[in-house]
């Protein structure tokens, strides 16, 4: 069986304009960045005299549909803008068709109990650090399957993990820094399971680029028979996020449990689901307006619909705000400060755009003024005309002034009194053009302030253009 390196591949083309290009070199850089990414994951010739004799006609339409179809995309056969900011997205470099699966059927390891071997060290890290990167990114696989590895300190052993750079003789050059970051080859003999991490790059412990233990993860992932996933929860999706916790998703452990069966831990490991945006049991965490655009949020993700894609964008929170946690309860939008404030437990955040203000997190007893009988906020929303927030809690709400920056009196009230209807619990938020629409479980209320009645009841994910069942 032959071996196809699986590397990762940063895209370095940066995804935020270009400053004051002409259109033509624009369209230049568009069909360059559309050319080089066929070529590395769709297969696409790269006869570039051939291509451009064909006016790069076609094969490339062809291939954008593939790429558009697997990434959820609207199949245009066309580098329209969604595409494109796919593509400049930094990803790993396995090509997404992946041919060899499906001719030679899935590469695996023929025993359960592998070895592994770090070959040299990166001068960036201590050595400790990244002995535990790498026990760290096999004991995620190890957990969920009935693979064992062990680290052997001479000789071969299975994988063989190395920092390299350049031209080191496996046919796929590293290329300095960003580019290619690694690659690592599928299950079998000598260079077989292998991981290759460019010594170029710089290696991190943290959340600044690169980090080992998640680009370890993904790798290893490939050494032990892993194709990449559509599923962008999962570790093995194309795209490097560093969404902060480095952890297997449900969808990784079917993969590798298809490979191997189950663990053998009486009780399954399970991972984290990703929500799917047109599930009719889809409910949500907390969900604001920010910047004329409506936010929700759900566990690790944010989705959002605006103008400009037709399609859910649905990515980690953390892609635009790193420092924020997961599993948010509450958020809100106060429009003349352009500030976004989210809430989990009895602490908040708060951002502008996409900046964290510095001083967070704070706490809810000192800048709101709640009892310390609050421990969380379930939903909460504010009105642009009269600076009134409001906070819902269990079945009470609260009134703040943004003004005055103090709790109103006579509060909490019960949301059964003045929201009649909407049930005695929210769980989101949020208002626009003049309505409230609170979302309890899978249903979502649009509700009239001025007239304190419910208008229509709707789905949940309503906002979300799912085909209605
Ligand atoms: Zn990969
Ligand atoms: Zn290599």
């Amino acid at each position: 069986m032959h071996s196809l390196p699986l590397m990762l591949l940063l895209l370095t083309v940066g995804s935020h304009g270009f400053p004051a290009i002409s259109e033509t070199q624009e369209q230049d850089v568009k069909t360059e960045i559309v050319q080089k990414y066929l070529e590395n994951y769709y297969h696409l010739n790269n006869d570039r005299e051939r291509i451009a004799k064909q006016k790069n006609g076609g094969q490339v339409v062809e291939k954008l549909k593939q790429m558009q179809k697997f990434f959820g995309l609207k199949v245009t056969g066309k580098p329209d803008a969604a595409t494109l900011k796919v593509m400049k997205q930094p990803r790993c470099g396995v090509p997404d068709v992946a041919q060899f699966v499906l001719t030679e059927g899935n590469p695996r390891w023929e025993k359960t109990h592998l070895t592994y071997r770090i070959k040299n060290y990166t001068p960036d890290l201590p050595q400790a650090d990244v002995d535990q990167a790498i026990a760290k990114a096999f004991k995620l696989w190890s957990d969920v399957s009935p693979l064992t590895f062990t680290k052997v300190f001479e000789g071969e052993a299975d994988i063989m993990i190395s920092f390299v750079w350049g031209d080191h003789r496996d046919n796929s050059p590293f290329d300095g820094p960003g580019g290619v970051l690694a690659h690592a080859f599928q299950p079998g003999p000598g260079i077989g399971g292998d991981a290759h991490f460019d010594e170029d790059e710089t290696w991190t412990n943290n959340f600044r680029n690169y980090n080992l233990y998640h680009v370890a993860a993904h790798e290893l992932g490939h050494s032990l028979g892993l194709s990449h996933s559509m599923d962008i929860g999962a570790l093995m999706y194309p795209s490097y996020t560093f969404s902060g916790e480095i952890q297997l998703a449900q969808d990784d452990i079917n993969g590798i449990q298809a490979i191997y069966g189950p663990s053998k831990n009486p009780i399954q490991p399970a991972g984290p689901k990703t929500p799917q945006v047109c599930d009719s049991k889809l409910t949500f965490d907390a969900v604001t307006t920010i910047r004329g655009e409506v936010m929700f949020f759900k566990d690790r993700f944010y989705m959002r619909v605006n103008y400009f894609y037709p399609e859910v964008e649905l990515n980690f929170i953390s892609l635009f705000w790193p420092h924020l946690p997961n599993g948010l309860e509450a958020a809100y939008e106060v429009v003349e400060r352009d500030e976004v404030r989210f809430f989990k437990g009895n602490k908040y955040w708060a951002v502008q755009g996409q900046d964290m203000l510095p001083g967070y997190p704070k706490d809810i007893y000192r800048s709101f003024g709640f009892p310390k009988t609050v421990k969380n906020i379930n939903a909460a929303v504010s009105e642009e005309d009269t600076g009134k927030t409001y906070f819902f809690v269990a079945n009470k709400y609260w009134r703040y002034d943004e003004h005055k920056r103090s709790m109103d009196a006579g509060y909490p009230k019960m949301i059964a009194e003045d929201f009649p209807g909407i049930g005695n619990k929210v769980d989101a938020v949020f208002k626009k053009d003049g309505f409230f629409y609170f979302f309890h479980g899978t249903r979502q209320y649009k509700f009239d302030p001025k007239t304190k009645r419910i208008l229509t009841l709707l789905k949940a994910n309503s906002w979300f253009n799912c085909r209605q069942k």
